[in-house]
């Protein structure tokens, strides 16, 4: 038996290792990416902005420039604490280590994949509570999971992935009232969203809005953000890894991020894309579509995993959740640009002989 066998925990000795599948060369929708590159205007003031950061030194510890970047962009109000993260995934995970031994996160089912995750990596325990049949939230199933697990972080993705709807407003607030976890709203797709919990912080002093701009157009930045009541964000913050927002990110984020009308340009895009790419796969006989508030559409087909090789050989990769729980013959598009999104239809449209 090799060393890390004799070593390593076995809990995550059985975890099946988070795979991306290279992607080179090919149109890439399958991981909610924008397909906006940065504009050619902006190249050479971005590359003399990067040439001042000093890289010798340890970057801005409280990265204060960065936290009213993001507060102008997101429109934070002054009297919430905002809390920095390398991407939102480490503030998922600092808030789990904030838990004590034998705590419970709750989550539901489908939804995204860390928030299990990371709760087996921090030995914390983990409920799923499955949607409905339509995706929706199961109140009546939630209340009486939070009753009998107690848990102490709930995470509801707003909307979620990879289902792509917001979940009913009222049954989100009746949560958040009647548990006295911190009810966790990640906002990932806020983007693409027509509402968000952002401005109930103030009415909820256990609720705490996750973002990043992983989906906004910046995943190589790795910058995400938690936004709660400042007290709140104050204590979160003695578990942050000191510097953890590094130099290039600090500034790269500095300059690109006060683009806001480029970014909201690009948003908006999006969503009308969204609207075409929808109401396309909608007419494909074969498929059920299901609706979105986000950058990308789950939609069930027949032969799932055959359409995904098929597009996969024709240069497209998207997401194939068919063998996930509860999303049998599912796939997962991100939303790319037009000629991205056509091609896509094409190539579907000609597995199922339509055209
Ligand atoms: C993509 C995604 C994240 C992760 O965002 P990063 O900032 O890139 O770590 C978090 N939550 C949800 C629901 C997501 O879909």
């Amino acid at each position: 038996m090799s060393f890390i066998r004799k070593w390593l925990r076995a809990d995550i000795q059985a975890i099946k290792a988070y795979h991306v599948p290279p992607a080179e060369d090919m149109i890439k929708l399958d991981a909610m990416e924008s397909p906006f590159a940065l504009p050619d205007e902006l190249i050479g003031q971005y590359l003399a902005y990067l040439a001042d950061a000093q890289l010798n030194r340890y970057p801005n510890p409280g990265a204060e420039e960065l936290n009213k970047t993001l507060r102008d962009l997101m429109s934070i109000p002054k009297e919430f604490g905002v809390l920095l993260g390398n991407g939102s995934d480490e503030l998922i995970q600092l808030l789990a280590l904030a838990c004590e031994a034998d705590d419970t996160i709750l989550s539901v089912e489908p939804s995204f994949v860390m928030y299990g995750m990371i709760a087996k990596f921090t030995h914390l325990n983990y409920q799923g509570v499955a949607l409905t049949q339509d995706y929706q939230l199961d109140l009546d199933k939630m209340l009486a999971a939070i009753n009998t697990h107690t848990p102490k972080l709930i995470f509801i993705a707003y909307p979620n992935n990879p289902t792509g709807n917001t979940f009913d407003r009222k049954s989100i607030e009746t949560i958040i009232s009647s548990t006295k976890a911190m009810v966790v709203l990640d906002e990932a797709y806020y983007a693409y969203a027509g509402d968000s919990f952002m401005g109930d912080i103030e009415k909820y002093p256990n609720l705490v809005v996750l973002r990043t701009v992983s989906k906004i157009g910046f995943a190589g930045l790795r910058l995400g953000l938690l936004i709660a009541a400042e007290e709140t964000v104050a204590e979160l913050d003695k578990l942050r890894l000191p510097y953890n927002i590094n130099t290039l990110t600090q500034v790269s984020a500095n300059f690109l991020l006060t683009e806001k009308d480029e970014i909201n340009r690009n948003a908006a895009i999006i969503i009308e894309q969204r609207q075409i790419l929808s109401e396309a796969l909608t007419n494909i006989e074969a498929l059920q579509v299901y609706p979105s508030q986000a950058n990308f559409i789950l939609f069930k087909a027949p032969q799932a995993q055959a359409l995904f090789d098929y597009l996969k050989a024709n240069g497209i990769l998207i997401k194939n959740l068919s063998s996930a729980p509860k999303l049998a013959d599912c796939l997962r598009v991100t939303v790319g640009d037009h000629a991205q999104n056509q091609q896509f239809l094409q190539i579907v449209k000609r597995f199922y002989h339509e055209q």
